[in-house]
């Protein structure tokens, strides 16, 4: 087995989204890039969160992540690139400070306090 490097990894995953438009999810992304990784040596292998941790990395690619209610404590740290997460605030009626959500600066990651676990992620290309 061999790890493919970022930046091969990283070109694929612009070539194949170029070609594709949009992915609608992190398991599809990760297989068909690993099939392309394939073509080029057999013994690559990469994991599909492995592939969505390097799209997020990779400058013209949009990553959005589609949220759901759980049931467990609230993420201190980003659930999608493990960055610190900062708190959004807003008044309620009674004009006390409350927390509505939260947001990673560094990927772009958002969540209110009830729906805050990834459920599905969808890759794109930002065109120029
Ligand atoms: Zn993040």
């Amino acid at each position: 087995m061999k790890i493919p490097n970022e930046e091969l990894v990283g070109r694929i995953i612009k070539q194949k989204l170029k070609k594709k438009g949009v992915v609608r999810s992190q398991e599809e992304l990760g297989n068909i890039v690993e099939e392309e990784l394939k073509e080029i040596d057999s013994s690559f292998q990469i994991s599909p969160e492995r592939t969505r941790r390097i799209a997020l990395n990779v400058q013209r690619v949009d990553v959005t992540v589609e949220t759901r209610k759980s049931e467990v404590d609230r993420p201190s740290k980003c659930p999608v690139c493990e960055e610190n997460l900062k708190g959004l605030y807003a008044k309620n009626l009674d004009g006390e400070r409350t927390q509505v959500g939260f947001r990673c600066d560094n990927c772009g990651y958002h969540g209110d306090v009830e729906e805050f676990m990834p459920m599905r992620y969808e890759f794109q290309l930002i065109k120029d």
